[in-house]
């Protein structure tokens, strides 16, 4: 069992091997929380960068007022960038947030593991990687577990503390307790694909990308129906254009494969047309919609009447899924609730006449339906 030190006077030192988007982001979280964070990075130069960013970050929250001259400066000087995996100090947590690929995953798990301390928590931020695959290179997986960050960590509230096949329960109880202590909302769940959030939104972007496809509307028109006829606070269309159609398809790819190649999560054929055409959002310029220099789209006209006619009504277990999908993705209800306001009889019966009319199992209701698990 791993020695988490959660004493608030001595707490541990924190490292984060990957300083893109999302390690600086949790660099960040860990320092405004008190830890020492050692930011590591393969390209030489850019995680002395990130602290660079970050610094500058900081100073930005406290000219709005949103924390003390004194605090950010403080922060900021907790933040240190090292040049190697193998120049981390030991720490009482390390967090992965490399790119997506397996061997580079295992790689650095393995170099984790002879490095730091055998006490060390060693965790993944991967958004589809199976963890219990990433801890196999490490002798005592106990201690590996997923912890998952949303996009902008710093903001978002939500982070999945998954549980690989061998994770400990006490490491997987501290490292949600220390999620906690950082003024985020973890949620459990286990190394199944997409975890929860990935998993219960990839019909979320895809099948708003299946009317577009089957000419039933288009981008903007699906967009406006979500967001003013169902609460969503951004269409699946924009949102995949701000998140970039490389890496969404990419971890819509991962899960459906994982799944084995279940319907339900096929990726969709116009996504991968735009991917392989370089239309990636608004990163290149042009996705669903094409961006101006300073990113906003110039060409997003809905068409509210078909939107209506489309909808037709008000759209609307576990409570952790419906956690899940609220503070990770900003979702108005979770499913769960949403299904009970609209009755799951309902639910059931628009499922099977879906499924009837697109047979091959995309719309087939849920056992946890059929049984009256849920209800
Ligand atoms: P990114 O491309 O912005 O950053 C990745 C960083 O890791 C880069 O700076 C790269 O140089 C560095 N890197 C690559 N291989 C390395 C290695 N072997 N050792 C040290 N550094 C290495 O990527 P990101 O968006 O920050 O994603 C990182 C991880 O977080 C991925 O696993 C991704 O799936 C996951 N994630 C991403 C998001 C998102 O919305 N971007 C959300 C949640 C989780």
């Amino acid at each position: 069992m791993c020695n988490m030190n959660t004493d608030e006077n001595s707490l541990g030192a924190v490292g984060v091997v990957g300083a893109g988007a999302m390690g600086s982001g949790i660099a960040q979280v860990a320092a405004q929380a008190g830890h020492q964070v050692y930011l590591v990075d393969a390209i030489e130069g850019a995680a002395q960068q990130a602290t660079g960013r970050l610094t500058s970050t900081l100073a930005k929250l406290a000219e709005k007022g949103k924390l003390s001259r004194a605090d950010a400066e403080a922060t900021a000087g907790r933040i240190h960038a090292v040049a190697q995996v193998q120049d981390l100090p030991p720490c009482t947590l390390v967090i992965e947030a490399i790119r997506e690929v397996l061997a580079d995953k295992l790689a650095l798990f393995t170099a984790l593991a002879q490095h730091q301390p055998t006490g060390t928590i060693l965790a993944t931020n991967t958004s589809s990687l199976d963890i219990t695959e990433i801890a196999e290179p490490v002798t005592d997986p106990g201690r590996v577990v997923g912890l998952h960050f949303f996009n902008p960590a710093a903001v978002m509230k939500l982070v999945e503390v998954i549980a690989a096949e061998k994770s400990d329960p006490a490491v997987l109880d501290r490292v949600a307790e220390l999620a906690r202590t950082w003024g985020k909302t973890p949620v459990r769940c286990t190394s199944t694909p997409g975890f929860i959030v990935n998993r219960v939104a990839r019909p979320f972007y895809g099948e708003a990308q299946r009317l577009v496809e089957g000419g039933h509307c288009d981008a903007a028109t699906a967009d406006w129906a979500l967001r003013h006829l169902a609460g969503f606070r951004m269409g699946p269309m924009e949102l995949t254009d701000l998140i970039g159609h490389d890496v969404n398809y990419a971890v819509g790819e991962s899960v459906w494969k994982q799944t084995g190649k279940d319907p339900r999560y096929e990726p969709t054929l116009i996504q991968r047309t735009m991917v392989q055409a370089g239309d990636l959002g608004r990163k290149s310029g042009r996705g669903f919609f094409t961006y101006d220099a300073d990113g906003k789209p110039t060409d997003a006209e809905a068409d509210e009447a078909l939107a209506r006619r489309l909808v037709g009504g008000p759209i609307e277990t576990d409570p952790d899924v419906d956690i899940a999908m609220q503070f990770g993705t900003n979702y108005p209800r979770g499913p769960i609730q949403w299904g009970r306001e609209i009755g799951f009889k309902r639910v059931d019966t628009w499922l099977r006449t879906l499924d009837a009319a697109y047979p091959g199992g995309r719309y087939r209701p849920s056992p946890a339906l059929l049984d009256g698990t849920i209800s």
